[in-house]
């Protein structure tokens, strides 16, 4: 007997697995069953829908791209919008069904093969839910999310290409999608593309990078055909050989550990050294009795020089400044922290607010941790 005999995606998420890359893995997905809301319906009042009666065209690729994955088309509801910016995207608010709204411009850009590859992926999205945090914009909450979601695209990525089959598609989706344009300006010539672009990878990725929702297409590119190349799709489409999956996997984890979440993770230490290092001061100043291993043991780094000479700085000033000049330093990394890393933040607190329960650190670290969660409210909305 299958586990979960109501929800056909137990199934289709087993055969997906070779798509699962860093964090957006199926282990992640709650195996529950599909909830019976028809919130999706109202769409059909405000969107023409996708169906062969209207769309047929269009219509054929999204059954396609169905047929390929594996998925029941009656899971699929497609509408399609009519701005002009080439864009698709899958509702994530709604799971009773795979909502995808598709853009004419989209549709006027795209051939057949390069939508099915576009389409696969606002698919991927149903099917490999990744719930990272979002600002009301959309955007992920912090560069914590971000990273999630950078994962995420590519193994969306992988999905558009099992369900268009055809990579040189998925580049000329790619280059479209960047440029705006069609082939008669652009050429999908991906060597080409790697020697124009590369000059952008000499110089240190940046907060820009940090935040970004999707990788590079540059990486994107280069991601797909790797994974072009693996035994997973291989086998997927029925040929043998080619390079384990997870040797694919690792090269391209390797390729972001020494861009982005290099930088991503060196910001996120300055961070949280630096606000461990101003509690410290503090115990300092104050001349708690806890330990300052209590306050910063567990990743939770510091640097006791710099808490030595600031506890110094603040001893310094005359008494009635000190606390605000504190309080207002140690405010800007507080909201970095939101900013970059606020989970792995509010488990510090946690841990330490655990250790120095019952003691003189007691308040003071009550109130950080409510300076933290203040700034989180404000710059969530
Ligand atoms: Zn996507």
């Amino acid at each position: 007997m299958p586990r979960n005999p109501k929800n056909p995606l137990v199934k289709i998420r087993k055969s997906l697995a070779g798509c699962e890359f860093l964090t957006a893995n199926f282990s992640n997905v709650p195996n529950e069953p599909l909830d019976g809301s028809t919130a999706h319906l109202t769409l059909y009042r405000h969107h023409l829908p996708l169906v062969p009666s209207l769309a047929p065209s269009v219509a054929k690729v999204l059954d396609d791209v169905c047929e390929r994955l594996g998925v029941p088309r009656d899971m699929v509801h497609g509408f399609l919008d009519p701005s002009r910016e080439v864009n698709a995207y899958c509702r994530h608010d709604i799971k009773s069904a795979a909502v995808l709204i598709v853009n004419a411009g989209m549709i006027a850009n795209f051939d057949e093969a390069e939508l099915r590859q576009a389409l696969g992926h606002e698919l991927g999205h149903f099917l490999l839910p990744v719930s990272h945090e979002r600002m009301k914009d959309d955007r992920p909450s912090s560069w914590e999310d971000a990273r999630y979601s950078r994962h995420a695209e590519l193994a969306m990525d992988r999905i558009g290409l099992l369900a268009g089959g055809d990579l040189d598609a998925a580049f000329r989706m790619f280059i479209k999608l960047q440029s705006g344009l069609d082939v008669t300006h652009v050429r999908p010539d991906a060597a080409a593309y790697f020697a124009a672009t590369e000059v952008g990878y000499t110089v240190p990725t940046s907060e820009l990078d940090a935040c970004a929702d999707h990788p590079d297409i540059s990486l994107r590119v280069r991601a797909l055909a790797l994974f072009a190349d693996s035994d997973y799709y291989l086998d997927f489409i029925g040929k043998k050989g080619g390079k384990p999956i997870a040797e694919v996997n690792k090269a391209i984890a390797d390729e972001l550990a020494q861009t982005v979440d290099h930088y991503v993770i060196a910001s996120i230490s300055e961070t949280l050294s630096a606000i461990a290092t101003y509690l410290c001061a503090l115990a300092v100043v104050t001349e708690s009795k806890v330990p300052l291993a209590d306050l910063t043991s567990h990743g939770f780094a510091h640097d006791m020089g710099e808490a030595k000479n600031l506890a110094e700085r603040l001893v310094g000033l005359p008494a009635s400044d000190w606390e605000s000049v504190y309080k207002s330093e140690l405010s800007s990394h507080i909201q970095a922290a939101v900013i970059r890393c606020p989970r792995q933040l509010a488990g510090h607190l946690d841990g330490v607010a655990g250790r120095v329960r019952g003691t003189d650190m007691e308040q003071k670290v009550q109130d950080l941790s409510e300076a933290f969660y203040a700034f989180v409210q404000v710059l969530r909305g």
